[in-house]
């Protein structure tokens, strides 16, 4: 698995609050080694929990979300920057909440985005748009007197509104989180909290899982499949043990993918499973036996990678005699996806450019639904897909090692709504991954992919999609010239 590292700007925080005086007192901040344990839960470190309440006791406040805030360095001025983006957020309720910032929309000329402006900041420039908007700030907050000065307007919200951190128009940009995390606060942000996605809860997502999500939606293949499968192995519970080299450890078998989507590769059901020790090990890089498999997948027919991504694994694929190969071959193609993703969310930003992305979606896979009948992971070299039900049974009976899949239906309200959701997830999602990786590799570009990408662009604006698609698929190609030159 892909293990990111946190954004630059938090790393700083993370520093200057571990030394701060406020947190002198507080329990376990690092471990043997010396590294600072930001993350501890209170079954995994009681004496931290214990000296939250015993600070909620002594400033004589409600909850640990208080102490949080009362004790978070006033040289900050209630800034924290946000683990993934970098951004700096208040921790006090200063944001307007969803429904709010739609009312305010729909008032104003500029568009608001959630997080990007304080409720002070919006106030001033609705005002400044039009002195009416005066009088609609003032009945949403519940101003009655007459008061036509601003400046009372805005202490009103403080006082009644911000400091008491009254729910329900203002939130936070940042969630309390104590005592999990050393300064009481969620690590990311509001500006990249999950919103709902597939019934997953977000503040569980690693990020590993953000950044999967932009491989997920930008890659080939029926993904919902792919992941009814994953849930198979979350559920299974009974004793396996890992067929990896030499490993044979009793664990719970987790999903490993031949073909990691991380790399380019499609979304398929042809899982391994192995125990999830070895399969960090492995850390998405391919052996020599999985690049073998993946060939002779190709020979039976089977897409096995995407679009964006086939130049480089043609290229290269015959080349791999060995497991050194095979992880330098992994390294390349995810060098290669980067450069993929962090394309598509540059041509995201133009005009049109949407539109044009939108045709590499596969939304139709969105709207399928599928039940497995019979998983094992022993079994997952065997599986047959059945057109009905009432065959279940008796398939079982007469193959007891083989997955059964069933693909269900689901009614035209649904198919909107989760084509809907997939389109608006795919494009957060490649947003989410450009903000946070690009500082880290950036993204490099030669001369001749520079004027491809400047012709793409008016092409792109022109509707002439068929031929932007070419040309896209050019640039994609030259980048896998390069990195083949990388090879050894
Ligand atoms: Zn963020
Ligand atoms: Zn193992």
């Amino acid at each position: 698995m892909y293990k990111l590292k946190d954004h630059p700007e938090f790393l700083i925080y993370q520093k200057f609050i571990v030394s701060h005086k406020n947190y002198t007192t507080l329990p376990n901040k690092h471990n043997n080694l010396g590294k600072i344990t930001w993350v501890r839960t209170e079954k995994a470190s009681p004496k931290r929990a214990k000296w939250w309440d015993e600070k909620v006791i002594f400033f004589k406040v409600n909850s640990r979300s208080d102490v949080a805030r009362l004790i978070h360095p006033k040289e900050l001025k209630g800034l924290k920057p946000c683990s993934v983006c970098g951004k700096k957020l208040s921790i006090f309720y200063l944001y307007p909440n969803k429904m709010l910032l739609k009312k305010i929309n729909l008032k104003s000329n500029e568009k608001f985005k959630s997080y990007d402006k304080t409720i002070f900041q919006i106030i001033d420039s609705l005002v400044k748009e039009n002195n009416d908007n005066f009088k609609f700030i003032a009945s949403i907050f519940k101003i009655i007197s007459s008061t036509k000065n601003i400046d009372e307007l805005k202490n009103h919200i403080k006082t009644k509104f911000v400091l008491p951190c009254k729910k329900g128009l203002l939130g936070p940009g940042v969630m309390s989180n104590a005592p999990d995390r050393l300064d009481g606060f969620h690590t990311y942000n509001g500006c990249c909290r999950e919103t709902k996605d597939t019934g997953r809860h977000k503040s569980n997502m690693s990020k590993y899982t953000r950044d999967r999500r932009a491989f997920e939606y930008w890659s080939e293949g029926d993904f919902v499949l792919a992941n009814s499968m994953m849930g198979q192995f979350r559920v299974y519970n009974l004793p396996f043990f890992c067929p990896e080299n030499g490993c044979n450890r009793k664990s719970k078998p987790s999903a490993d993918h031949v073909g990691p989507i991380s790399l380019g590769f499609t979304h398929r059901v042809n899982f391994k499973a192995i125990c999830s020790t070895c399969n960090s090990k492995k850390n998405n890089r391919m052996t020599y036996s999985d690049v073998i498999n993946l060939i002779n997948d190709e020979k039976k027919n089977l897409n096995v990678i995407s679009w964006h991504s086939k130049y480089l694994w043609n290229k290269l694929k015959n080349k791999v005699k060995n497991n050194e190969d095979s992880k330098n071959l992994s390294k390349l193609m995810r060098k290669n996806m980067h450069f993929v993703l962090s394309t598509f969310s540059l041509i995201n930003n133009w005009n049109n450019g949407n539109s044009f992305l939108k045709t590499f979606l596969n939304v139709n896979f969105a709207n399928n639904k599928y039940s497995i009948y019979n998983f094992s992971p022993k079994n997952l070299n065997k599986i047959e897909y059945l057109s009905d039900i009432f065959d279940l049974q008796k398939k079982i009976l007469e193959q007891p090692d083989t997955i059964f899949i069933l693909k269900q239906f689901s009614d035209a309200m649904t198919k909107e709504k989760s084509k809907e959701d997939y389109l608006r997830v795919s494009f957060e999602c490649l947003k989410e991954y450009s903000a946070k990786n690009n500082r880290k590799y950036g993204i490099i570009c030669s001369n001749e992919q520079k004027k491809k990408l400047f012709k793409l662009k008016k092409l792109i604006l022109t509707n002439q999609f068929d031929d932007s698609k070419d040309l896209l698929k050019s640039v994609f190609e030259l980048n896998a010239s390069f990195l083949e030159m990388e090879f050894k």
